[in-house]
């Protein structure tokens, strides 16, 4: 769509930028929008006229939350195995087999189908940049086609081949190893930005992920890494040690894990799936304690069929605010500016000139609404690269 458009009579304005507080406030603003750009941002009184106007009757307006942790693609729920997890048996990370062998099993037309529904739910929820890992496949032909149609609806795709060891490789994982370095990555790397591993007992110990994420970089791929999520263990180290964009989920830290991610040439980001915890009944992460140090924290939903199957990322932000006694402009900023910092990217996740125009309109007066009214569909209306949804 052509021509200008001005947001008008925002009430409350998050940039992330320069303004009010850490998340850099404006009050009775506007924002002109240009060939899906932010051209301008200022007070409504003395907004430039445009072409089409949208009124915001007074109402909050922040950028489009950056979901930087999801696996969209996929065949099946695994509805049963949650009951019986609140029914009391412990999660274990095993039910990823099951999503792998429907996965297999599926068509692409019905891996496309999810995909879009889940991305569009999404959207509707104000998410405007979703990351979205392959992972569930776990062979060199479906790794291939879950990358090539996850990069049909995001530009930000990440190869996940090591997820877990599928069953068929489960008493040689070195061979599996070989094969997500060799063609499983090959295959992978065109369609892919990111490189990821599990690194979790039961899953990738720290020299199998080490040497698969060195193969990726080597290749051009970005690393991000699921880390410290079960148990205590080496994945954060490593990750900072390998300049990861984000490590992810960070559940159980020690001190030298928060001190390499503090740390004065840390850029490493750690990302926090509040979903993951709340869906597995397990311990959250301390966001506080990460705060305090210094570190940059993300707040992503971790959509998947088995741990999270959220794609709200306001319901990560009230779980942040609630359970992780985050403030709610350090969960907002988290899901904004955190997400956008996770891949390592500086157009998305601010509402200043020259980001891309994705932002989102609150049914609300106030961002702290997010977390004050929980589970409410508080989102009015989204653009995404200056295009009204
Ligand atoms: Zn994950």
């Amino acid at each position: 769509m052509s021509g200008s458009l001005l947001v008008d009579n925002i009430g409350e304005l998050v940039t992330n930028g320069l303004g009010e507080g850490p998340l850099g406030i404006r009050r009775d603003a506007a924002v002109l929008v240009e060939d899906g750009r932010v051209a301008w941002v200022g007070a409504a009184a003395y907004a430039p006229a445009a072409d089409r106007r949208v009124d915001a009757g007074g109402a909050a307006v922040l950028p489009g939350f950056v979901d930087s942790h999801a696996h969209l693609v996929f065949a099946g729920d695994r509805a049963a195995e949650f009951a019986a997890r609140m029914a009391g048996q412990p999660y274990t990370g095993g039910g990823i087999r099951t999503t792998v062998g429907a996965t297999r099993a599926a068509s692409d037309d019905d891996l496309r189908a999810t995909v879009r529904r889940l991305r569009g739910e999404a959207l509707r929820q104000g998410t405007t940049t979703m990351e979205i890992k392959s992972g569930y496949g776990l062979t060199v032909a479906d790794e291939a086609r879950s990358l090539r149609i996850a990069a049909e609806t995001s530009t930000e795709t990440t190869f996940l081949g090591a997820h877990v060891v599928p069953a068929e490789y489960a008493d040689r994982p070195d061979d599996y190893v070989g094969l997500v370095c060799g063609p499983m990555l090959a295959a992978a790397a065109p369609h892919a930005k990111w490189i990821d591993v599990f690194c979790e007992r039961g899953a990738f110990d720290v020299d199998h992920a080490r040497a698969i994420l060195a193969c990726g970089q080597a290749v051009g791929l970005g690393v991000r890494l699921h880390a410290n999520q079960l148990g205590p263990g080496p994945g954060v180290q490593l990750g900072v040690e390998l300049g990861a964009a984000s490590v992810d989920h960070c559940t159980h830290l020690s001190d030298a894990d928060v001190d390499a991610l503090a740390g004065a040439h840390t850029t490493t980001v750690a990302t926090l799936l509040p979903g993951a915890e709340f869906s597995t009944r397990s311990p959250y992460p301390d966001a506080r304690r990460l705060l305090d140090a210094g570190v940059t924290v993300a707040l992503a939903t971790d959509c998947n069929p088995g741990s999270s199957y959220t794609s709200s990322m306001p319901f990560c932000i009230a779980l942040a605010v609630r359970e992780m006694r985050m403030t709610p402009a350090e969960a907002v900023r988290a899901a904004t500016a955190g997400g956008a910092r996770a891949l390592r990217r500086d157009d998305v996740g601010v509402l200043t000139p020259g980001a891309r125009a994705d932002l989102v309109v609150l049914d609300a007066p106030s961002y702290l609404h997010l977390a004050y009214r929980p589970g409410v569909p508080l989102i009015r209306k989204v653009l995404l690269n200056g295009v009204p949804q």
